[in-house]
């Protein structure tokens, strides 16, 4: 073999640059299915199931192209179980002339790869992973010389260079973010004519995978009987246009919104197909692009989305590859609760979070608002370690892959990083969920978002105040926060004592 290719679970793309030179003749892939990538945090069986069930597509695909694949399945009697020690096996058997990758999304994984392949002698041709718009140097070029790496110039900047959403050099429409027109609440009577997502019935190789995930992973979180996310790039593409047509009109006007057995509303769900990459976010952008100017689609919908993938996604990416290793230990509010043990079973009486728990457990999926601000949010409040949340957040979400989860959780949602992501915590009662929901989620529930003390009080309202009380001179010394630390000056000494010792017996019982 001249050159072995390694395609990791999360690099599904034939487009990729370690393609571009590829001979049948000589050269062979190289694909593991591995149980440390599912045990070294608990993973869920909908992201097991749907990183292997795209594996198996993809490697079919290669072999369609005549390429030699060299596939290790899990439950093959000789897999070594972790990716270091099945590279090791393949090096001594096919003794490649070389080892050609794209860069891996993880930096433990680079770590692990670098130091097996160095261990052969053999050299290791580590390609630039062209599916994102940005490399990691161009991000580290902008961010030079700049104390603080606020995402909307990182925006502002990739609209110019990749002439997204331009007239000239002017941003369409005259203003770069439209999120005042975007983001309302549902009213009381709720989302109506909510389009259908595309959904995808397992074919037999999926099935397969569903029942060696049911067997082997019987006692990870998560559920197998809806799985239905897109395994190939041609069901990607479909999901895709459905998304084109029929929710991203009105995609920025319900960002926000949340509504209880509501899972899908007019999201894009396209986040496992692009982070596998089965989706090159390019054509995700510009057909967002043209759906707008052919006059389908509002403006202030176009620009939210592809904020998301131009702008934050590319701009998560860059602070991983930027600030790694060290940014996985941050601990900027020095959080040491435990998480509680219902995050992995839904069980509890707070409706919003058993809502937004219980689907992330169902599909592997919650939207964006759910995540921030009601799970994240809730582990915020309460103090809990920013590694836990990290490890929970890495393991139950079908698009979770670090250098994507990590930023967000621990910088945007646990405000970990010292400030470096977002420039407040993103902090508030249960008000918010109250107000975003049009009242429906609270109104299934026993606690009461007005209350902060006493039996009915949400438990989101005592910790949003033992909060600003146990960090009121770092809020008060922030501009984006002093407005809300002044609301302290009207609770009472006596008042402050409830608050916290009604934050601490809700600590005490999780
Ligand atoms: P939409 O809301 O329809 O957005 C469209 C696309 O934009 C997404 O598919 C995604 O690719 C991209 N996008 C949107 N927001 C972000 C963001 N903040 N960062 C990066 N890309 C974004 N996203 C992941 O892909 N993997 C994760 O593991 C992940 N973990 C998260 C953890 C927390 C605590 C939070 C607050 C957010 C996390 N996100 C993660 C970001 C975001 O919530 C998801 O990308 C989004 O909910 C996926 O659903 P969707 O495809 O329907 O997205």
């Amino acid at each position: 073999i001249r050159n072995l290719i390694v395609v990791l679970g999360d690099q599904l793309d034939a487009q990729a640059g370690v393609f571009d030179d590829v001979d049948v003749g000589v050269d062979a892939v190289w694909m593991a299915e591995v149980a440390e990538e599912s045990t070294h945090v608990w993973s869920s069986k909908p992201r097991i199931a749907l990183f292997l069930a795209a594996m198996r597509h993809f490697a079919q695909t290669l072999r369609d192209r005549g390429l030699v694949v060299h596939y290790t399945a899990l439950d093959h009697p000789d897999n070594a179980g972790t990716l270091a020690a099945e590279l090791d096996l393949a090096l001594q058997r096919l003794k490649p002339q070389r080892v050609v990758m794209t860069a891996p999304g993880d930096w433990r994984v680079l770590q692990a790869i670098r130091s097996t392949v160095a261990a052969h002698g053999v050299p290791l041709d580590l390609r630039e992973d062209r599916h994102f718009y940005a490399t990691v140097r161009d991000f580290t070029a902008h961010a030079r010389g700049r104390k603080q790496l606020r995402m909307e110039y990182f925006y502002r900047v990739m609209r110019q260079r990749h002439d997204v959403l331009m007239e000239g050099d002017q941003p369409a429409g005259g203003q770069w973010n439209f999120d005042a027109e975007n983001r309302e609440a549902f009213p009381k009577t709720g989302p109506s004519d909510v389009p259908e997502t595309l959904r995808f019935a397992p074919d037999a190789t999926t099935r397969e995978v569903i029942a060696l995930v049911a067997e082997r992973f019987a006692r990870h979180p998560g559920e197998l009987d809806d799985f239905s996310w897109p395994v190939t790039r041609s069901q990607a593409l479909q999901a895709l246009d459905r998304f084109i047509q029929q929710r991203l009109p009105d995609f920025g006007r319900w960002q926000d919104a949340l509504w209880p057995g509501q899972p899908w509303l007019w999201h894009a769900h396209l986040s496992s197909a692009l982070n596998l990459k089965l989706l090159n976010p390019r054509e995700v952008v510009q057909a967002a692009q043209a759906a707008w100017r052919e006059g389908r689609v509002p403006l202030a919908s176009a620009e939210g989305f592809i904020r998301q993938i131009l702008g934050w996604r590319e701009y998560v990416r860059g602070i991983y590859w930027t600030q790694m290793p060290g940014y996985a230990e941050r601990n900027a509010l020095q959080a040491t609760a435990n998480l509680s043990a219902w995050f992995w079973t839904g069980q509890t009486d707070m409706v919003c979070l058993r809502d937004a728990l219980g689907q992330t457990l169902r599909y592997g999926y919650a939207h964006h608002i759910q995540r921030l601000m009601v799970i994240g949010l809730y582990a915020l409040l309460l103090g809990v370690q920013p590694q836990q949340v990290h490890q929970w957040f890495l393991a139950v979400y079908v698009d979770a892959v670090e250098w994507v989860e990590l930023p967000n959780t621990l910088g945007m949602s646990q405000a970990a990083d010292g400030g470096l992501m977002a420039s407040k915590p993103y902090i508030a009662s249960g008000k918010y969920i109250q107000r975003m929901s049009g009242g429906s989620l609270c109104a299934a529930c026993r606690f009461d978002p007005a209350q902060r003390v006493g039996e009915r009080a949400c438990p989101y309202t005592t910790l949003y105040w033992d909060f600003l009380l146990r960090h009121e001179s770092a809020l008060a010394a922030n501009p984006r926060t002093v407005m809300q630390v002044r609301n302290l000056a009207r609770v009472s000494t006596e008042e402050r004592a409830r608050i916290v010792a009604q934050a601490q017996a809700i600590r005490d019982m999780q």
